[in-house]
């Protein structure tokens, strides 16, 4: 997809069963939600959704995909890209929702160079303290400890270079850090104004194209803190339909870019 300056390209899919997806949520409610929107009530498929902009004579991209080492149905992007006429050597700027392995671990190739040679590299201070801290594997779940493996090795080839901001801060011409704390402790949205309407990158602040919108309040299990993620995107939520802004969420159907509409207490995606 691309739309004057915002192209979205796919670094593949990822698959995760239902039933551990959303612990608490009642099970015929849940199922109703999934068939009723089109979707698989066992299986849920997660696109992976990659956004870049153009301004001037720079262009961001904004999270990095999977790469070569996380799994056969992801790391997609660079040949993706390579048909949109975008050379790696051409991104002057790598931005981060978060440092999850399906957003981070692209970050080098499978000799550990950096795919993007020429970028600037930003993640939100938030993140990396997190992620860096020796007590991150100690406190991450036992099947989720090579997460935090996997960020501490991606940070140590940019930790040179990178540069930390905070929510509100403007990471790139017109763009905007938007504090959506919850999936993980520093996960932070991105606000692009200037363009024909404003748009907000999500990250994974808005997951599933379904139950994300009619229940924004049911708790997820890939968030780290589900209380949190729950707040936070019914937040979030309430603003793109106030603002009449337009979404860009990660793992949403590819495109994965549309409005959202929002009726009674809930939200329908309209893809655009
Ligand atoms: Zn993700």
């Amino acid at each position: 997809m691309s739309d004057g300056h915002l192209t979205v390209v796919s670094d593949g899919f990822m698959q995760l069963p239902v039933s551990f997806s959303f612990p608490g949520a009642p099970e015929d409610e849940l199922k109703m939600l999934l068939s009723g929107a089109g979707l698989s009530a066992d299986t849920l498929k997660n696109d992976c959704n990659i956004t870049l902009l153009r301004r001037g004579d720079r262009l961001a991209i904004f999270d990095v995909g999977a790469g070569s080492n996380f799994l056969p149905t992801t790391g997609k992007l660079l040949q993706n890209l390579a048909e949109t006429g975008i050379e790696p050597k051409d991104v002057t700027d790598v931005i981060f929702t978060h440092a999850h392995p399906d957003h981070l671990w692209g970050l080098t190739d499978e000799f550990d160079d950096l795919v993007f040679p020429n970028a600037r590299y930003q993640i939100s201070a938030g993140e990396w303290e997190f992620w860096s801290s020796p007590k991150a594997v100690e406190l991450m779940p036992e099947d989720r400890k090579i997460f935090a493996v996997g960020a501490q090795n991606r940070f140590a080839m940019v930790e040179e270079v990178v540069s930390l901001f905070k929510p509100g801060d403007e990471v790139f011409p017109g763009v905007e850090a938007v504090d959506t704390n919850g999936h993980t402790p520093g996960h932070v949205s991105f606000a692009v104004h200037g363009g024909t309407e404003p748009v907000l990158i999500a990250g994974d602040a808005i997951v599933n194209v379904a139950v994300s919108l009619m229940r924004p309040d049911w708790p997820m299990a890939s968030d780290q803190d589900p209380h949190e993620g729950a707040r936070t995107r019914t937040l979030l939520l309430d603003r793109i339909a106030t603002e009449r802004m337009r979404l860009i969420a990660f793992h949403f159907p590819h495109p994965a870019t549309g409005l959202i509409e929002r009726k009674d207490n809930t939200y329908r995606f309209v893809p655009a």
